[in-house]
């Protein structure tokens, strides 16, 4: 949700080299009608089954139908609301947000739900998912007058809102869709309403379920099973659920005729757990490591994970292969993932700190090790030395997702193309540098089988380049857009 705030972003100077620092989040939201739950203990609940989304900032936004009080910092939730959740209970709505930055501005002012006043009372807002034309979205709305606190393109979201909402809040939120462009899963909370939306391309995940009469909406559905609440359905893309006292309307801001929902979603982000647009993500994965045997049986002792992404893949695949799993690498549960690390000498120390090989299950084995992706390679390089330094005879990588070629502009922490292993290096020359035995990736073909009867489409721009916004079309059209236009 951040857009480095380059002032005069003119697709020359913006275009996909990429110094675009993207963020992946979570967000949750209730609207309590009844005391099972204080509203902020459900958001905290639910933040914290959903901490695998972002682990840098949390904060919780309350309203009680007068006022919003709101507690956020910087940490895993366990951290932040560890002396304040007192502090927020009380009232009927909650949202609820946990970021995970990965390179810069990793600051406190950042953090979110975003709470602000406006003509309408109190706003707050949380969201997850990244903008691509917020820049000049920014300089148009600062050379009306606007300030801005933050360097989030959720302010410029808030600030788009703001300035429509004499129209009252629907309209205002309508407005706001019309111009910007990319991808957001977006909470809003209002003092008396809660208010979700996702973007017209579906782009980032948003589910509903309901806990008795209370609506909840969160990122994935495993955030309901941790308040007991029920999926209901997902968010449709481009939709605006509205709920208040009188129960939930839905609104279909914007129809797009193609919708984009992230594939990585299920190859990496997502908790095994969840269920995304009719998919489990469990289920996807395990089919990913079923159609990988499919492709590549391989003579081996043992197959096994790196843990815990593809773990689904590796069983698929030892299922439909019939060699046996065993685990080759124990994973320390109390080290973070290791993108977070901000140099490249800390990222490789994390692998060694987070993984180790299992010395007696590998040694002289012949190992098929899976894991979900390559993306600058540390990891694989690391783990195969550290595999035949435990003994292992032959080391076959497989991979549950094709080469990761080009950066993410929509939201997954995907670096720059010259850092990219997949973006200059054939699979052949990847193999050499990590010094597996073979080294293979699912085709972009059996990945999206794997997904086949959701009910949406998908973008996989991190592996084919084909991004659903054209974004030169998007930032021409933004730097001519008149604000003043703009109901
Ligand atoms: P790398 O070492 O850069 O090749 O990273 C690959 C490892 O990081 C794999 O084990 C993935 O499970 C994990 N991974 C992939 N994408 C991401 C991401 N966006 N954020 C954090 N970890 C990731």
């Amino acid at each position: 949700m951040f857009i480095r705030p380059d002032r005069h972003n003119s697709y020359e100077r913006w275009k996909p080299k990429d110094d675009v620092m993207v963020e992946e989040c979570g967000v949750f939201g209730i609207f309590m009608d009844d005391r099972r739950y204080d509203p902020a203990e459900a958001a905290y609940l639910g933040l914290y089954a959903l901490q695998h989304r972002g682990q840098e900032s949390a904060g919780i936004a309350v309203a009680d139908g007068r006022d919003v009080k709101f507690h956020k910092g910087m940490g895993l939730c366990s951290e932040v609301f560890k002396d304040n959740l007192g502090k927020i209970l009380g009232g009927n709505i909650s949202i609820g947000h946990v970021r995970y930055s990965t390179t810069g501005d990793s600051k406190a002012d950042n953090a979110q739900p975003l709470v602000m006043s406006y003509r309408g009372g109190k706003l707050a807002l949380a969201h997850n998912g990244n903008l691509i034309n917020s820049s000049i979205l920014r300089e148009k709305l600062e050379d009306e007058g606007a300030i801005f606190q933050t360097t989030l393109d959720t302010e410029v979201m808030a600030s788009l809102i703001a300035r429509q909402s004499r129209h009252g809040i629907l309209k205002a939120i309508t407005a706001m869709m019309k111009v910007v462009r990319g991808s957001y899963a977006l909470v809003i909370m209002t003092q008396e309403e809660l208010i979700a939306v996702r973007d017209p391309l579906g782009i980032r995940p948003l589910a509903l379920g309901k806990l008795d009469n209370s609506y909840v909406v969160a990122s994935e559905s495993c955030a309901f099973d941790a308040i007991d609440a029920e999926f209901v359905r997902d968010v449709r893309p481009g939709e605006i659920l509205v709920i208040n006292k009188d129960g939930l309307k839905s609104y279909q801001a914007q129809s797009s005729m193609k919708t984009a929902l992230c594939v990585f979603e299920y190859v990496y982000f997502a908790r095994p757990d969840s269920d995304i647009d009719g998919i489990s993500v469990y289920r996807s994965r395990e089919n990913m490591g079923i159609k990988l045997a499919q492709a590549f049986p391989i003579e081996a002792d043992l197959v096994s994970d790196v843990p815990d992404s593809a773990t689904p893949a590796a069983s698929g695949y030892a299922a439909e292969s019939g060699v046996p799993y065993a685990k080759a690498l124990a994973k320390n549960r109390y080290v973070g993932r290791t993108f977070i690390q901000p140099s490249q000498a800390l990222r490789e120390r994390g692998v060694k700190l987070k993984l180790n090989a299992m010395k007696r299950n590998v040694h002289g084995k012949r190992l098929v090790l899976i894991d979900d992706s390559i993306v600058r390679g540390t990891t694989s390089r690391k783990i195969v030395e550290m595999l035949r330094l435990a003994g292992a005879r032959e080391v076959h990588m497989m991979i549950s997702s094709p080469p990761v070629i080009c950066p993410c502009f929509f939201g997954i922490d995907t670096p720059s193309h010259d850092q990219l292993i997949g973006s200059k290096n054939s699979v052949e020359e990847i193999r050499r540098i990590i010094g597996a035995d073979t080294l293979n990736y699912l085709s972009i073909e059996d990945l999206l089988k794997t997904v086949e009867g959701a009910g949406c489409n998908f973008c996989a721009g991190c592996f084919n380049g084909n991004y659903p916004v054209d974004m030169k079309e998007a930032l021409k059209e933004t730097e001519a857009l008149d604000l003043a236009t703009i109901e």
